[in-house]
């Protein structure tokens, strides 16, 4: 049985024709750049997620500069984030010479621990509890980045509460998580700017790069867009502060435009393939499937388990790549082991609960097209591992 790990060509099948004539319409009226596309995908995308404003950018990296750029920040600011996500989260951080400080997950979400954060925040303002801090002198809380982890969005409400607390301001990357929600309320629409990426095995892909921002709070937004064009101020060949070439292509947001048309009934797809899965590997001994907890949806941007332990993991991931089934690993190494951070002086044994995840967990082909024969397969092959 061939089982694709991620089924675009099934999807391109449905939406072929409209791709091909929203794309045909920019070819014609030849506006590649900052074409009527933008607008038209801003609004649509906004309005799904219940933002006031959205803006197209040139990748969910992009998404995530531009977020940390109009909010100021500089070298000497400290930006709080979890260690088990996708090296850009804290990479933007670095890139703009901030510092990006980790807090560990919980076990269950892999998402940011709402109190292991407010602890880390407390640590950098002095007190003595024993959460690692990064051997950066004079670092100043500025905010945090929670990440949506696999397609659940992170507990929303108990990390505003801790960024409240301490005047933060709340950036949530939603790169994996566009489509999912949080007692009733989008993902994308939770913190200050939301970040998604429309990378093409994201949840909603184009086909090649691109992102968004989403804020409710115009002084951003207008900030966001002079960012996004190189600072471009009022007038445009006065260029008021730095910015990036951060725009989203025309031809990317016509794709965007006629992908998004099917896709809230691909976000119900992929929530029924999760619930076979969960009803398949229940029984596995030494297995966890991942869930959702009550008042969340996840958009199951990947399907990651955790195995018994790292043999256990070996097993099954020999098993599967015998039958030609690919299972990745999201993610081996966190973030604050990475070679590229190791000056800020991290060591292992610093965030245990990721570093665990990491040693045990492996994802299995996820996407809206997945039959039901297909999973049992591939239930099979792990529970027999
Ligand atoms: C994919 C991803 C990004 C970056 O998105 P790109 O479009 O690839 O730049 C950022 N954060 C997370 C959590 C991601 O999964």
């Amino acid at each position: 049985m061939n089982i694709p790990f991620i089924d675009l060509k099934t999807q391109f099948s449905r939406v072929e024709e409209q791709v091909r004539k929203n794309m045909d319409a920019v070819l014609e009226h030849g506006a590649y750049i900052m074409g009527p596309e933008i607008p038209a995908l801003e609004e649509k995308l906004a309005d799904y997620c219940g933002t006031k404003y959205a803006l197209g950018c040139a990748s969910g990296t992009d998404a995530l500069t531009l977020a940390l750029m109009s909010l100021d920040i500089k070298p000497g600011d400290a930006v709080f984030t979890t260690p088990f996500t996708f090296f850009a989260t804290a990479e933007t951080i670095a890139l703009l010479g901030a510092t990006p400080v980790f807090v560990d997950i919980d076990p269950v979400t892999f998402n940011i621990d709402p109190e292991k954060l407010d602890k880390t925040i407390e640590a950098m303002k002095g007190a003595e509890n024993g959460c690692p801090l990064p051997k950066v002198d004079g670092l100043t809380p500025k905010g945090i980045i929670s990440v949506d982890i696999f397609g659940l969005p992170a507990d929303f409400d108990a990390i505003k509460a801790v960024a409240d607390k301490h005047d933060l301001f709340l950036i949530e990357d939603a790169a994996q998580s566009f489509g999912g929600e949080y007692k009733g309320k989008k993902a994308g629409s939770l913190g200050k700017i939301a970040c998604t990426s429309f990378f093409p095995a994201k949840p909603l892909g184009c086909y090649g790069d691109g992102g968004m921002c989403f804020t409710d709070d115009e002084k951003l937004i207008e900030r966001l867009r002079s960012h996004r064009v190189h600072g471009q101020g009022p007038d445009r060949y006065d260029n008021v502060r730095l910015g990036i070439t951060g725009r989203l292509d025309s031809l990317q947001a016509a794709a965007l435009l006629a992908k998004f048309e099917i896709f809230p009934e691909e976000v119900e797809l992929r929530d029924k393939v999760a619930a076979t899965y969960a009803e398949l590997l229940a029984d596995i001994d030494g297995l966890t499937a991942p869930s959702a907890p009550e008042g969340y949806r996840s958009v199951w941007a990947q399907y990651c388990s955790l195995a018994k332990d790292g043999e256990h993991r070996k097993r099954i991931q020999d098993a599967l790549a015998a039958k030609k089934i690919a299972s990745p690993i999201y993610y081996p190494i966190p973030l604050h082991l990475q070679t590229a951070f190791k000056d800020l002086g991290y060591t292992a044994g610093d965030c245990p609960v990721s570093e665990n995840a990491a040693s045990r967990i492996f994802a299995i082909p996820m996407h809206p097209y997945l039959e039901k024969d297909q999973q049992k397969y591939i239930a099979d092959i792990i529970r027999n591992a």
